[in-house]
């Protein structure tokens, strides 16, 4: 089965937005075994939007839309979708009551636009929005193909596409499709790769496949089959294989689990609160954590500790080691994990501080070095990093690292 991804929107041709869409549906088809041969974006033009899908109906089983759902003029993906179809647009009548009592909860009045949501092709699916206003729609298109059409905000279609398309799509394909992911956070995507060369084999059943994300590397295995349980007997041996070659750098294989999920909940399980002192990450570390509901049981306080006064200040940094190392150094970041766990009284305190660029180098300091401590339990960690990339990705990857360190001490 093939799919072809359109993505409709003028911002994303006039690079004002960046198409996480196409990203995040690329990556979920192949996880699903169904091949992406084409994937194309195209402005709110409705000549051309026809002309887009009019070809991918050619040359694709299903075609999957993003953008133009909305209730304004230039929204018009489902008018068109319906029309290259031979279908007329009907009122769908649970669209509308959702819509009227999503209006009525906002005390706001619904105009008669926002009424144009509740229009669907006659021969449809309704994916019901859970987070917004624009349902999504499976079409029944000729020849047994499918137009999927999803809204653009990613807030609105990857859960509508993980929880409503993707249990289509699987019925859709012949044999069942399984997979697990494997989520490694210390170590770069060329190593991972070259520990499981002999695994990679695309014709194989399961198949693992190794996605580089930021600061981490996933391996999805997916195998096929007439069952579940038969799928699922076949990829769990190979989900132990990869634990028994990557151990503890595996930091869940949950699919829908995340880094600081798995730190605030070995935070939780061991009755241990956080602290966080951040110079060059700026609130990033508190912010993923807080991204976490019930970080409030772990999160005893963070500072953000930018200038040489703040670290003296708020850690009691010495002067001398400031001095001496400098701002960025194994010696202040130490004395910022140690200094944090002081001031806050919690169990664990981390410290980071590094050269975020760019410019800003001293000597062999150079934009990208990090140095992170943590604290806990009378031991102090630090490590220093060599990371590569812009002010951003150093940041993040900063982040990324020290929830690593928070991951390893707790495990201690
Ligand atoms: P709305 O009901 O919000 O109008 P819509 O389905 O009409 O939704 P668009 O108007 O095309 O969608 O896009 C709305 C917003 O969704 C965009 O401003 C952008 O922020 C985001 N968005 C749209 N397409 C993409 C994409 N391909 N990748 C990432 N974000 C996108």
């Amino acid at each position: 089965m093939t799919a072809e991804i359109i993505c409709v929107g003028t911002e994303i041709l006039l690079g004002n937005i960046v198409n996480t869409n196409a990203a995040y549906l690329s990556e979920r088809l192949a996880a699903l075994g169904i091949s992406v041969f084409f994937e194309t974006t195209v402005g709110d033009n409705p000549e051309r939007v026809e002309e887009v899908i009019r070809t991918g109906m050619k040359r694709s089983d299903i075609l999957i839309l993003s953008g133009g759902l909305g209730p304004t003029k230039d929204d018009l993906t489902k008018e068109i979708a319906a029309k290259a179809c031979g279908q007329e647009l009907v009122e769908d009548a649970e669209a509308k009551e959702r819509l009227t009592s999503y209006f009525t909860s906002i005390k706001r009045p619904m105009t008669e636009n926002n009424l144009k949501q509740a229009m669907v092709p006659e021969d449809c699916t309704v994916l019901y929005n859970k987070n917004g206003t624009a349902p999504g729609m499976v079409v029944n298109a000729p020849e047994d193909k499918k137009i999927i059409l999803l809204p653009g905000p990613p807030g609105e279609l990857i859960p509508m596409f993980h929880e409503q398309a993707e249990p289509i799509l699987s019925r859709l394909q012949p044999g069942i499709l399984y997979s697990k992911v494997v989520k490694i956070d210390c170590l770069g995507e060329s190593y991972v790769e070259t520990q499981i060369m002999d695994l990679i084999d695309e014709q194989s059943n399961p198949t693992v496949a190794p996605y580089a994300k930021l600061g981490e590397v996933h391996l999805r295995v997916t195998a096929k089959a007439d069952s579940e349980d038969e799928a699922k007997e076949l990829v769990m041996p190979m989900v132990e294989e990869l634990k028994s070659r990557f151990g503890d750098k595996i930091y869940t294989i949950e699919e829908d689990e995340t880094l600081e999920e798995v730190v605030v909940k070995m935070l939780e399980s061991r009755g241990d609160k956080i602290a966080c002192a951040e110079s060059c990450t700026g609130g990033l570390l508190a912010g993923r954590l807080i991204n976490v509901p019930g970080a409030s049981n772990v999160l005893e306080e963070s500072f953000i500790t930018y200038s040489n006064e703040a670290k003296k200040k708020y850690l009691g940094v010495k002067e001398d080691t400031l001095k001496a190392h400098g701002a960025v150094s194994e010696e202040t970041a130490r004395e910022m994990a140690e200094g944090v766990l002081r001031a806050s009284g919690a169990d664990i305190g981390v410290g980071i501080t590094g050269l975020a660029g760019p410019g800003g180098e001293t000597g062999t300091k150079k934009p990208g070095l990090v140095y992170i401590g943590v604290s806990r339990k009378g031991n102090t960690v630090v490590k220093k990093y060599d990371l590569r990339g812009n002010r951003a990705k150093i940041r993040e990857v900063s982040v990324c690292r020290a929830l690593t360190m928070i991951r390893k001490a707790l495990s201690e």
